[in-house]
């Protein structure tokens, strides 16, 4: 006979984690044991420095639902769940951290409104315990200019990073095939029945967080670029703007020099040079960024390289397949 398909899916991406993981386990058979339903542990160690592929591997090695993957690099946490997500096989998948930061206690409540028919119920961050103001006046900028700016309205204004994705969803985004995009905001962007709920996110319990300042604003520039050419457009309203003002200045030099009144001035001369010197290379780079990404896009490189896995034992092959032909099917 065949194994019970997974209904939940739990997608961990860890970096670093260790001394989390273990103990995430326990919460998380704890949590779903409770619940008595099917499910399984993805874990992908995002090339990490310390012993979180071994730990991950010993629990997978005890216990079948555990599947653990090691990046042979560390390609960043978005891609980590991209990776997770191509194996998940449950009838909905939940992404959440590794440093535990997010209560696998908050799990039921996800899955009851996904019970009533939403499909994606992101976990909306009320209480952030034990991050720096910086941390969080951060990431409030950044959902704000996602919402504004960008555009994607339906963002949580506070952010959210923990989130249940119905089975109809994770297919849909297995098949994009971006690699400099934010999970997060593409999934926003797709639609489907979408709400959330609120929780307290915990202070972190080991570690520190992966999430250095280059790579937040790689995340801010990705994010950005995807979703909106609003700054090539406000390049071409300040490029109009710059070279109107400059054309009528230009008119009145040479309309001073016919009349005899020449303008001296080696300062006016250089603020002029320095401000529309300023004004393009900062054009060129927002062009550069869009330029750069579609350029790497067009090479189509495996958004990851595996370097090794933990024996995949639960669902049997033979139950993946089945799943795949009956997704498939509708
Ligand atoms: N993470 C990752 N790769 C990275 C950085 C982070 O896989 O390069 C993982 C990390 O182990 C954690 C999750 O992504 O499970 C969220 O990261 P973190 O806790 O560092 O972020 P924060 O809570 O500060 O937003
Ligand atoms: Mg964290």
């Amino acid at each position: 006979m065949r194994d019970p398909a997974p209904v939940v899916s739990v997608v961990t991406p860890a970096y670093n984690e260790g001394r989390n993981l273990a103990l995430l386990y326990q919460r998380l058979c704890q949590t779903l044991g409770e619940l008595n339903i099917s499910w399984e542990w993805i874990v992908v160690d995002d090339h990490s420095a310390d012993e979180t592929f071994s730990v991950a591997a010993e629990l997978a090695q005890r216990d079948p639902r555990v599947y653990v993957l090691r990046f042979s690099r560390n390609f960043g946490s978005h891609t980590a769940l991209i990776c997770g997500l191509q194996q998940a096989s449950g009838d909905c998948a939940i992404i959440m951290a590794a440093d535990l930061q997010d209560p696998p206690e908050t799990l039921p409540v996800l899955m009851e409104k996904w019970r009533q028919g939403i499909q994606v119920v992101w976990a909306v961050r009320a209480v952030r315990e034990g991050e720096k103001t910086s941390t969080v006046a951060f990431a409030r900028i950044y959902y704000s200019l996602m919402r504004h700016f960008v555009g994607l309205k339906e963002m949580p204004s506070t952010g959210a990073d923990f989130f249940l994705m119905d089975r109809r969803v994770v297919e849909a985004l297995r098949e994009f095939r971006e690699s400099h995009v934010s999970l997060l905001a593409l999934i926003t962007w797709m639609g489907f029945r979408q709400t959330a709920i609120t929780y307290d996110k915990q202070a972190r319990l080991h570690g520190r967080s992966g999430w250095n300042l280059e790579k937040k604003l790689k995340l801010v520039l990705d994010s950005v670029t995807s979703f909106t050419y609003l700054p090539i457009r406000l390049m071409s309203y300040v490029g109009f703007l710059v070279a109107l003002v400059g054309f009528f200045y230009a008119g009145l030099i040479v309309l001073n020099y016919l009349t005899g009144h020449p303008v001296q001035g080696w300062s006016s001369l250089m603020v002029a040079v320095l401000v529309v010197g300023g004004v393009q290379m900062l054009m060129m780079g927002v062009l550069g960024e869009y330029l750069w990404r579609a350029l790497d896009e067009s090479r189509r490189r495996p958004r990851y390289i595996i370097e090794d896995t933990s024996q995949r034992r639960f669902p049997s092959e033979e139950t993946r397949e089945s799943n795949r032909v009956q997704k498939a099917q509708g």
